[in-house]
């Protein structure tokens, strides 16, 4: 088989626009469709293993938030470096069903696999699979499964297994499985992978009767309790024999067949997953139960027929219509369909940087989620955005007690994290990259803005924008001149560290105190029984007035931090193609000192705070940028896609919004085995809707400016907006806006004023743009060009 990484443009892969289909099995990157094929529900998550368990790329079964400490380690340790680390861990296998074919284990690797085909369904939420195998003894047989992870019922998965002989009679031996603490794979050193942790499993309780099997286990240091239990409905020949057996980390269910050519086995297995810090293995082993049984209330046909019905709502608020280029719609609805696994039932857990695909990062949640994935989850699927931020207002006495370990007020949340508390080791870019909390102050007024939800803004989102606002307080000073400063910390940029003045930090951080300032005036009471005075809300307002926003007046640039732009340049001439990532062949000590940008710093700065600059600013500083700006991580294409479209490069925008979208199909990181990138798949809706669609939200009101790039013909999109169903329709000469529900909207269209409502539709032409000429970017390092 010859190597290769990327997936789509394969002839394995052909594009479809609401399925990923893989018609063949190339083992090279069977870790890749792992992630790829992954199912989850934000609570759940299955990565796309094969039914049988072997072979395999990274087994994986992930509950939310289920994870197990490990020590952090120092060579020379520091006052305020986190001791414990958290890292997800792979639970109890659910997924596994071993086929045993006239004493032959149906394995891949071994006789001939005639036809395989696997779908990822995007409308019906659920992974296919169909193949026809001849064992090396030569008997054949076809196998099919449909798998699924229920989006209604959250603690439920589901796999319907077929096995049929082809043209002579077999015996056949279904091992329905439950194991925990299976054997993982070496990790290797990459930094951007996890620990793996031998046998984390505690057991506590297994057992098997008839058709069901249950464990109950516990992590040994983090004190949680996991209960895995399957039930299963067997539809084969008279003589169908099952036997049951289970030991500490194996339940097994076996189901033995002697199958004539035309008849068929068929078992439909339902899972059931629960876990808790708090509760006790018997009312675990009763919670998993429980939920095996309204799984069997419902059916198999009735859980499909829930997961088609919440995925065509899904798509009805959400779909993102592409006419001119396939391959992105294909994608884009990928992108989504991931972005909704990732989200949808978290349920006030958080929504980690590779959502439940894999075990990359450790399983940790970063800014990524409410910076990149948070802005498309408030105007698709509202509630979904809201959890995530009850998550981070649930962490919030963790936050509070690591601002006050550095000497600050307010809250500090952590760069990266599981429970709440800090995981890094490595402070330059985490502890220091403060702007995380003014992420989270970005992300809960957005979600205010869009949704004018009242109730989470007086019970979570106040508490969440004081306590950062307090932070930012604290964290700068005014100077003799009266400017306020925030010196020496980190911005998204993680090439420069430590460094004075961030602007991308420091406008955040100026929007953090002045949204938390106007959430006090709506919530006096709410706001006085945390403390806040009026003294204190002056403060915040005095110091967002003052903020230094440096400016480059010899370049005409704004400096991405005050002294940016006076370091050397990075030697792009002589760094080689297979030198980037950076990070992993030069030390930071080296990186810090150039101009040289791993991602999109004060480009996002322009999309997130876009009044801030004028239109001649950002062009010229987009200019100035993109040859600095190496794309080492995989989010700063989709923001790169959105300034670029602004800007009036719409080739490069649709370049980069290639690049965003195609992340995890090309495996464009060499890194989606070990999960998929769910921030650059959800930038890949923004490069559309903020890039293209020219969507920019301000407070409470949003506007458009769209344009599309020649390879795209029609571009059709739809928000939720503050109570507000909309439709945009895009095309090289017009916009059309279509209010399909709620009441009249203002809006603007290329800045100019229109009124939606249900009546009648607006339709609008684009004006023209002028661009200077397309930017470069560092040698190697250009988004490959999309289009014919
Ligand atoms: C990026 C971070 C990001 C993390 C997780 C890193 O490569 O530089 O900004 O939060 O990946 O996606």
């Amino acid at each position: 088989m010859a190597e290769k990484s990327s997936m789509i443009k394969h002839p394995a892969f052909p594009v479809e626009a609401w399925e990923i289909r893989e018609t063949a099995l190339h083992l090279n990157i069977l870790a890749q469709t792992e992630s790829i094929f992954a199912l989850s529900n934000g609570h759940i998550g299955l990565r796309g293993n094969l039914d049988e368990g072997e072979p395999y790329g990274i087994p994986g079964t992930y509950l939310n938030s289920v994870y197990e400490l490990l020590p952090l380690p120092y060579a020379e340790a520091g006052y305020g470096y986190p001791e414990s680390g958290q890292t997800v861990i792979d639970v109890t296998n659910g997924k596994l069903l071993r086929l045993l074919v006239d004493d032959e284990p149906f394995d891949v690797r071994y006789g001939e696999l005639e036809s395989h085909e696997r779908v990822l369904d995007f409308r019906d939420g659920v992974l296919r699979r169909n193949v026809r195998w001849t064992s090396p003894a030569g008997r054949t047989i076809k196998v099919s499964s449909v798998r699924m992870v229920s989006f209604t019922q959250r603690g439920i998965a589901g796999i319907c297994y077929e096995v049929e002989p082809v043209d002579e009679a077999l015996r056949v031996v279904v091992q329905s499985e439950l194991v925990a603490n299976e054997a993982l794979p070496d990790r290797g050193k990459d930094p951007r992978t996890s620990a793996v942790l031998e046998a984390p499993l505690v057991p506590e309780e297994h057992l098997t009767h008839d058709t069901i099997g249950l464990m109950i286990h516990h992590t040994k240091a983090s004190g949680l309790r996991i209960g895995a239990a399957m039930d299963h409905y067997v539809d084969g020949p008279e003589k169908t024999i099952i036997e049951a057996e289970s030991s500490p980390d194996v339940a097994r269910i076996s189901i033995t067949a002697q199958l004539k050519p035309g008849e068929r086995l068929r078992i439909i297995k339902l899972i059931a997953y629960g876990w808790s810090s708090q509760r006790s293995r018997p009312a675990i082993h009763d919670q998993v139960m429980a939920a095996l049984g309204a799984a069997r209330l419902t059916g198999w046909e009735g859980l499909l027929a829930e997961q088609r019905a919440y995925m065509d709502d899904f798509w009805q608020h959400a779909d993102v219509e592409i006419e001119g280029d396939p391959e992105i719609q294909q994608a884009v609805r990928f992108a989504l369909f991931h972005v909704l696994q990732a989200g949808a039932r978290g349920e006030h857990r958080p929504i980690p940087a590779k959502g439940l695909t894999g075990p990359g990062y450790d399983g940790h949640t970063f800014w990524d989620t409410e910076i990149f994935v948070l802005p498309v989850l408030t105007l698709t699927l509202p509630h979904a955005a809201a959890d995530a931020l009850r998550w981070r207002y649930a962490t919030l006495p963790h936050a509070k007690e690591r601002a006050q370990q550095l000497g600050l007020r307010g809250a500090a949340f952590p760069w990266r994290t599981i429970a709440g508390e800090e995981c890094s080791g490595y402070w330059p870019a985490s502890t220091a990259a403060f702007h995380i909390n003014a992420d989270i102050a970005h992300a809960v007024t957005r979600y205010v803005g869009s949704t004018n939800d009242t109730e989470f803004e007086e019970g979570t989102g106040l508490s969440l924008l004081v306590e950062t606002a307090r932070l930012w307080h604290s964290l700068g000073y005014h100077d003799a001149a009266g400017r306020f400063r925030i010196d020496g910390v980190t911005g998204p940029d993680e090439y420069s560290a430590i460094a004075d003045n961030n602007v991308y930090t420091n406008l955040m951080a100026q929007h953090n105190l002045r949204s938390a300032a106007d959430a006090v005036k709506r919530h006096p009471q709410e706001a006085e029984q945390l403390g806040v005075s009026a003294d204190e809300v002056a403060a915040w307002l005095k110091a967002a007035e003052k903020m230094l926003i440096p400016y480059d007046e010899r370049l005409g640039v704004t400096p991405q931090d005050e002294t940016f732009t006076e370091h050397e340049v990075w030697d792009f001439a002589n760094t080689a193609p297979d030198q980037y990532p950076l990070f992993l062949h030069f030390h930071y000590f080296n990186l810090y000192r150039k101009q040289v940008v791993k991602q999109a710093d004060l480009v996002l700065a322009m999309q997130l705070c876009s009044d801030a600059f004028t239109a001649e600013q950002k062009a010229r500083n987009f200019a100035y940028y993109e040859p600095l700006t190496v794309r080492d991580s995989s989010l700063s294409a989709s923001t790169q896609a959105v300034i670029a479209a602004e800007v009036g490069q719409l080739q490069l925008a649709y370049d980069y919004l290639g690049e965003a979208v195609l992340m995890d199909l090309d495996d464009l990181e060499h890194n989606t085995r070990d999960g998929l990138h769910i921030a650059s798949l959800a930038g890949a809706w923004t490069a559309l809707v903020a890039g293209f669609g020219g969507l920019r939200s301000h407070d409470s009101t949003i506007s458009f400016a769209p344009r599309l790039p020649k390879g795209i013909r029609r571009l059709a999109f739809h928000i939720m907006f503050r109570d507000r169903h909309l439709h945009v329709e895009i095309t090289a000469e017009r916009a059309i806006y279509r209010l399909l529900d709620g009441s009249p909207l203002k809006t603007w269209h290329h800045g100019d004023e229109i009124t939606l409502s249900k009546d009648e539709a607006v339709s609008r032409s684009i004006p023209p743009v002028q661009a200077g000429p397309r930017p470069s970017q560092p040698p190697s390092r250009e988004p490959a060009p999309r289009g014919p």
